[in-house]
């Protein structure tokens, strides 16, 4: 199948954009084009005008400010996988890039593409509310940022307007003593997940201060499990609490199809992960596929 006929344009300038957005309603950003042009292909979009973001200066780069990592709305999935700021502030992150899709796809596809897309099993929507980052969006009125946590509203669905770009991303810096743990269960390397976790645990003097647990995929969008935190916050993370946060984590699950399935993947992917959150040398904040170069 052939995409519809549509006007395409390519601004040199964020503001170029958002004005092109505002004056073309039903327009749609490209920026890697791995989900865009399939959907263009299979017809399931036909929008009137394609905004060609890719010669935008500025939105390709990944940086350090203070406390935060910012990802601009240009780097592709590869440029995050390999970036050493991303390994070492933002380990969470490096963990779950290798999952994303294929070597070609990380190559093109972009970070914030992804969060974007909003596609309920994707890796870095499940990241961004798991670690509770901002997104850094523009649109007529000037720019905002928007909690990852109130982004997602749905299927395939955000705060972001019709008229709004989103440029960028930012990460909080993994604190110290902070464990991250990130894993899935698809069918093949590579493709989406059935089910993924995405986990980030802080504690003081071996008590849990801070528990944020996204399970994803299942659902239709990300959000962090209000159950896990309650459970865990104030106690020892051992292998009662894990135990507790699993039942309750797989019983307030809903997802929308194979229930029951879902809730086994889960359990099971529950149990094998979150004993890597408890005390002890902090081992997984070494990004192993980093090191050894991602398949
Ligand atoms: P595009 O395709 O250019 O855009 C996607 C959507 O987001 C469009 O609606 C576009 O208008 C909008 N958009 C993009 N950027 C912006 C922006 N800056 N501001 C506003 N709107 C924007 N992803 C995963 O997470 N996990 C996987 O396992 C996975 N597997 C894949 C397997 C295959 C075979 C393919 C083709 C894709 C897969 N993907 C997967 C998707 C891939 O990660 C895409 O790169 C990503 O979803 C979108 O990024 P993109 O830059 O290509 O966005």
């Amino acid at each position: 199948m052939k995409a519809p006929p549509f006007r395409y344009a390519r601004p040199e300038t964020v503001a170029e954009a958002v004005r092109l957005l505002a004056e073309h309603p039903g327009a749609r950003i490209l920026a890697g084009g791995q989900s865009l042009v399939a959907t263009l292909q299979m017809r399931l979009s036909a929008p009137v005008l394609v905004i060609d973001i890719n010669r935008i200066p500025g939105l390709d780069s990944i940086r350090r400010a203070g406390d935060r990592l910012l990802i601009g709305a240009l780097v592709r999935h590869a440029q995050t996988a390999g970036s050493a700021l991303v390994a070492e502030h933002c380990p969470l992150v490096a963990a779950a890039m290798p999952h994303v899709a294929h070597a070609a796809i990380r190559n093109r596809g972009t970070t914030c593409g992804s969060l974007a897309n909003a596609d309920p099993a994707a890796e870095m929507p499940a990241c961004a509310v798991a670690l509770d980052a901002l997104l850094e969006i523009s649109g007529p009125g000037g720019a905002r940022s928007v909690p990852a946590r109130s982004f997602y509203s749905g299927l395939f669905e955000t705060d972001l307007a019709e008229d709004e770009l989103l440029t960028g991303v930012s990460l909080p810096v993994a604190a110290p003593g902070e464990r991250f743990v990130f894993d899935e269960i698809a069918r093949r390397h590579g493709d989406f997940p059935e089910v993924g976790l995405a986990a980030r645990r802080r504690a003081e003097g071996g008590r849990t201060v801070a528990l944020d647990l996204v399970i994803f995929g299942p659902e239709p969008c990300p959000r962090p499990s209000a159950a896990a935190r309650e459970i865990a916050l104030h106690r020892p993370f051992d292998a009662a609490c894990i135990a507790e946060i699993t039942a309750a984590v797989t019983a307030e699950m809903e997802p929308m199809a194979h229930a029951a399935v879902r809730r086994l993947q889960a359990g099971a992917l529950l149990r094998r992960c979150l004993p890597r959150l408890a005390d002890g040398p902090p081992d997984h904040l070494k990004n192993e596929n980093h090191q050894q170069g991602i398949p």
